[in-house]
């Protein structure tokens, strides 16, 4: 039995914002059913302790969120969440009743991503902030994401991060303590940088070089029609190993497509058209 570090369950592909670093899908748009959600977290539980609810898509709009999170729990699995924050008010409760989820990753870039320059920022990031505070009060972690770092193709896509970071100094007056995972604002609340990243495109040119992901190693994706694909990047299922309904996950795994991907990167080669088009292989180069 093939054991994994996590797997993204995509529970909707729907997202209430149009951030701008994010490419969307072209996929057919839906919500998992609690019904297909019990079918495939079953499938995943024997794989991996832990369950990222999301790939593409905005998690807290499931309308059904309270009764898969009960799902979650019941299977024993550990519950990460990513979301943009504009529901955090209305999902507080449901979210931090949640004996399964453990850590709610707000990506605070969404702010800017979806042109709120000079809206409301203080309101959203306020609710941010109040939203981490409660997380932590209940005993799990809330990470604030700022993945706008400027990188050779995102100059100037951080504009508010000044007044970002000045409202959290206000908020955590700290000490802050910095390692290489990030900066611990308060206890349980955490403040996370990275570089706005390319998401990979059939339709760029070709990276060169040795290649290395652990996209099969250590996660997958399944998307919320059941498609079973090698990572959390994989927007469009350019790369269906699968259908995780009809297959099992151990199937899937050690099919041809599937071993290809996983032998060709122990190789450091990317054997799939996407793979050599994806920027993150160079983070392992
Ligand atoms: S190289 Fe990129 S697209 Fe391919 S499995 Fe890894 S993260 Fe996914």
């Amino acid at each position: 039995m093939r054991r994994l570090r996590k797997a993204y369950l995509e529970i909707t592909n729907v997202c209430n914002l149009a951030c701008d670093f994010c490419p969307g899908t072209r996929r057919v748009l839906g919500f998992l059913s609690p019904e297909g959600f019990r079918t495939l977290a079953s499938r995943l539980r024997p794989h991996t302790d832990y369950l990222y609810l999301h790939l593409m898509g905005e998690p807290l709009l499931h309308p059904q969120l309270g009764v898969l999170l009960e799902e979650a729990d019941a299977l024993g699995f550990r519950v990460m969440l990513t979301t943009n924050g504009t529901l955090l008010r209305q999902r507080e409760a449901l979210l931090l009743g949640s004996p399964a989820v453990e850590k709610v990753s707000v990506s605070v870039h969404s702010f800017e991503g979806n042109g709120g320059a000079g809206e409301d920022l203080e309101g959203y990031l306020d609710g941010c902030i109040a939203f981490a505070r409660a997380a932590a009060g209940a005993g799990k972690r809330c990470a604030l994401r700022l993945w706008n770092l400027d990188g050779a193709e995102t100059e100037g896509a951080n504009r508010q991060n000044g007044q970002i970071l000045s409202r959290l100094r206000e908020a955590f007056p700290g000490p802050w303590r910095s390692d290489r995972r990030g900066t611990t604002l308060a206890p349980g609340i955490y403040l996370e940088f990275g570089e706005k990243f390319q998401w990979p495109d059939l339709s760029a040119p070709e990276e060169e070089g040795r290649r290395f992901c652990y996209g099969l190693r250590d996660q997958v994706g399944v998307l919320w029609d059941g498609t079973v694909v090698p990572c959390c990047l994989d927007h469009e299922g350019d790369v269906p190993l699968g259908n995780l309904y009809e297959t099992s996950l151990e199937e899937i795994l050690s099919g041809p497509r599937a071993a290809a991907i996983y032998h060709g990167f122990s190789q450091g080669e990317a054997r799939e058209a996407l793979c050599r088009r994806c920027a993150f292989t160079r983070r392992f180069q």
